[in-house]
């Protein structure tokens, strides 16, 4: 079935990563919300090459729901890249992305498809309120967003996470772009299209904890400030044209303080020399940030690797 004779109304894709305990709840509160909405639809659960009992649950669900397919990573290869999978397998007209915690309450998701049936091709939750998530999340998330506002020049719209109703057209916008450190919000913005809002409050997490560590975390932020922009780069300049200028500058104070016969020198050139060092260092790092990405692209792997499929009616349909 070719994906543009699709009956399919609705895909949802949920990317899963050892959520044996909430699982089932989801698909409950899934089902109960995308069954009101009469049309027919499909929910792509993506294990993220989970070590729990996650892949039973979800090989279970799919024999037993007719609605429900899965997708199995052969490891774990992090939330973005389970998100991409679940989009290149979906075959509905328009596609919802939403974390399996219920963290984002399914029950948005009518307000979504209403913005869509009106003409908007993206529709993103923006987030009102998180609840149950630290002071330090909290900040640190609110501090990203405004940096990444600031570097991409407002393109992504501030607390907006994954969760999001997008129509075929953009999906096929995204797929066309096989960039291998992605950062799908600043992706989707970056494509256009008619975009709308949806307020939602973020709930507490259903049960289990979170799978997104401080390392996940700055990873995600990296790749959403160095894939976005390229001003860091222009930051390292301007850092090297402050350090001349500050170089001219302690070397007249250096001529000045010898000329009166006073002996500072050593102290001013080691201070100098250790943040000197400190800044040439920091440009390095930032270079590296874009050389590591281009690394990656040229490498060419692909993006992740599924060890079987469970639900889809043929399988390997990408073969
Ligand atoms: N997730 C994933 N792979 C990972 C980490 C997380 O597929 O390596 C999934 C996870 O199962 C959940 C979503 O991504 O559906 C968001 O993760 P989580 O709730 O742990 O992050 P938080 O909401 O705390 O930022
Ligand atoms: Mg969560």
């Amino acid at each position: 079935m070719s994906r543009e004779d699709s009956e399919m109304t609705f895909s949802v894709i949920v990317p899963c990563y050892n959520e044996e305990a909430v699982i089932a709840e989801t698909h409950k509160r899934l089902t109960e919300v995308m069954g009101r909405l009469g049309e027919t639809y499909e929910i792509i659960y993506v294990n993220d090459g989970s070590s729990d009992g996650t892949a039973a649950i979800l090989r279970e669900l799919s024999e037993r729901d007719p609605h429900a397919k899965a997708l199995m990573f052969a490891r774990n290869c992090g939330h973005q890249i389970a998100v991409t999978a679940g989009l290149d397998h979906v075959s509905g007209r328009a596609v919802i992305i939403i974390d399996a915690d219920l963290q984002d309450p399914p029950e948005v998701i009518p307000e979504m498809a209403e913005k869509w049936r009106s003409g908007a091709q993206v529709v993103y939750g923006q987030r009102r309120q998180r609840q149950g998530e630290s002071f330090f999340k909290k900040t640190t998330a609110s501090l990203f967003y405004k940096t990444l506002a600031r570097l991409t020049n407002g393109m992504v719209p501030r607390d907006t996470g994954d969760f999001r109703l997008v129509d075929r057209q953009v999906v096929d916008a995204i797929r066309s772009m096989p960039e291998h450190d992605r950062f799908l919000r600043g992706m989707f913005a970056w494509v256009g299209f008619r975009q709308e809002a949806v307020l939602y409050d973020r709930d507490k997490r259903f049960a289990g904890e979170t799978h997104y560590p401080l390392k996940k975390m700055l990873q995600l932020a990296g790749n959403g400030i160095f894939s976005f922009s390229v001003k860091p780069l222009r930051f390292a300049t301007l850092l090297g044209m402050l350090w001349t200028g500050l170089g001219i500058l302690g070397l007249l104070i250096l001529l000045v303080l010898t000329l009166c016969g006073k002996s500072f020198a050593a102290w001013y050139l080691a201070s100098f020399g250790a943040l000197l060092a400190g800044n040439i260092l920091l440009c390095l790092g930032i270079a590296g940030e874009y050389l590591a990405r281009i690394y990656n692209e040229a490498r060419n792997r692909p993006l992740y690797l599924i060890a079987e499929t469970a639900g889809f009616q043929c399988e390997n349909k990408d073969d």
